[in-house]
């Protein structure tokens, strides 16, 4: 019997409050929520970013084993520095390489840490970071680039640049054609317009809300196209988040009280600062990752972190693997819910407000994800739907993000290489098909 196919929707910064609170905004959702079986509670991962939380969304893995910790790399020197973009830095095996290798098709748009992967058409998430390339050249190379070349041709004029929500719209046209005319078995969907729009004007901002309702527009559309291409009978969907967020007000700079010791050197007039560093904070909002190079005092560092205001935990370095985190980080430092972490060097103090007619540029911030998952009111969630999935059901115990490649696998007929951190949730998939 043909396998039937999978699609995997991923809403930005989805939380359960959305489901929950917002679902009378969006009305397919609900009518999806409602029809299939929906698990309330998912809790993150250390740290509730982005590209790890896809990362271990699609490997069943903890960042330690895969090795995506962070958004973006420790390059202290650049201003902006590089995204974990490329496949080949994932360390553990995501599903749509399993799918591959037994013979299905595969498709993924904008989906996180993709770039190089032999996904058969893909357009990863990579833009131009440094000056002297453009995002026509990043992508092509990044991507599938015959497919990129054509869905650029063809729906090229729906976007501007990265900007949201016209991203999303150009996404969502080349997930429609693709999802139409090449009905992969697999196909991964990343929509960022909400997480946008929560980091610019707050979690349950009015912004927020009317990205809510245009992503909720765009499932049906995506649903719909593969009733027009007479695939819908046969299809699995997922829709999920990979975090929430918290509304902040604060701002912690960790590099400029490290500065103050004198482990680290700001380079004059500029937000970066001297590779000879002994301590350096890497930010991922919420939390904030320390590193050390040998020799420094491990007691002097804590204490100079826990005099920091706005500072709520420190895990060693020892609790932070525990955790699934960076097992070569001195410390995982934990925020108080409002204060976000920043690696400037070059701002008055450590600890500042965040200036409202600063929103929108570099790292100002009415809204954040990246703190630990145990955070209250702040899980993420999941809905599956289709002919796999137990219907009319609503799961109340606690998922893990780690638990939904595993699902998903087992919705596909496909097993893990190697044993995954996460288990198949209990009682998505009928019975008869587990
Ligand atoms: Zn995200």
């Amino acid at each position: 019997m043909a396998q039937n196919k999978l699609v995997v929707i991923s809403l930005d910064s989805m939380g359960f409050n959305d489901l929950d609170q917002w679902i009378d905004l969006a009305p397919h959702l609900k009518k999806l929520r409602d029809r299939g079986t929906w698990v309330q509670h998912v809790r993150g991962i250390f740290p509730t970013l982005t590209y790890p939380s896809h990362t271990s969304i699609i490997t069943g893995q903890y960042p330690a084993v895969h090795g995506i910790v962070n958004n973006t790399k420790l390059q202290p020197q650049r201003l902006s520095p590089d995204w974990y973009w490329y496949r080949k830095d994932v360390q553990a095996t995501p599903l749509y390489d399993v799918a591959r290798q037994a013979g299905l098709t595969t498709a993924a748009f904008l989906w996180p840490v993709t770039a190089g992967s032999k996904i058969d058409y893909n357009i990863s998430e990579i833009f131009p970071n440094r000056i002297w390339t453009n995002q026509v050249l990043v992508s092509l190379k990044a991507s599938s680039p015959w497919f990129l070349l054509q869905m650029n041709h063809r729906y090229g004029h729906l976007r501007h640049g990265i900007k949201q929500p016209w991203l999303d719209d150009f996404v969502t046209a080349c997930a429609i054609d693709t999802l139409k005319n090449k009905k992969p078995d697999l196909t991964l969907i990343h929509l960022v317009d909400m997480d946008s729009m929560r980091h610019r004007y707050g979690v349950r901002s009015t912004a927020a809300r009317a990205a809510w309702q245009r992503l909720d527009a765009r499932v049906a559309r995506l649903v719909d196209a593969t009733k027009a291409a007479g695939t819908y009978e046969h299809t699995n969907f997922v829709f999920l988040g990979d975090h929430y967020q918290i509304d902040v007000t604060k701002m912690i700079h960790l590099n400029i009280a490290f500065a103050k010791q004198g482990w680290l050197r700001p380079l004059p007039a500029k937000t970066t600062y001297r590779k000879d560093w002994q301590v350096t904070a890497k930010a991922c909002d919420g939390e904030s990752y320390v590193y050390v190079t040998s020799g420094v005092d491990l007691k002097r560092v804590r204490q100079v972190i826990e005099q920091t205001a706005g500072v709520s935990h420190v895990y060693s370095q020892a609790e932070a693997a525990q955790r699934g985190a960076d097992p070569h980080c001195a410390f995982l430092v934990e925020a108080k819910r409002g204060y976000y972490f920043t690696d400037e060097v070059n701002r008055p103090a450590v600890v500042e407000d965040v200036d409202p007619t600063s929103l929108g540029t570099h790292d100002r911030y009415r809204g954040v994800h990246g703190y630990g998952p145990d955070q209250p009111n702040y899980d993420t969630t999941i809905v599956f739907c289709g002919p796999d999935v137990n219907q009319k059901k609503v799961i109340e115990q606690t998922a893990h993000l780690v638990d939904e490649g595993p699902t998903f696998a087992q919705l596909l007929g496909l097993h893990y290489p190697q044993a995954t951190a996460g288990q198949p949730i209990i009682g998505v998939v009928k019975e008869d098909r587990s």
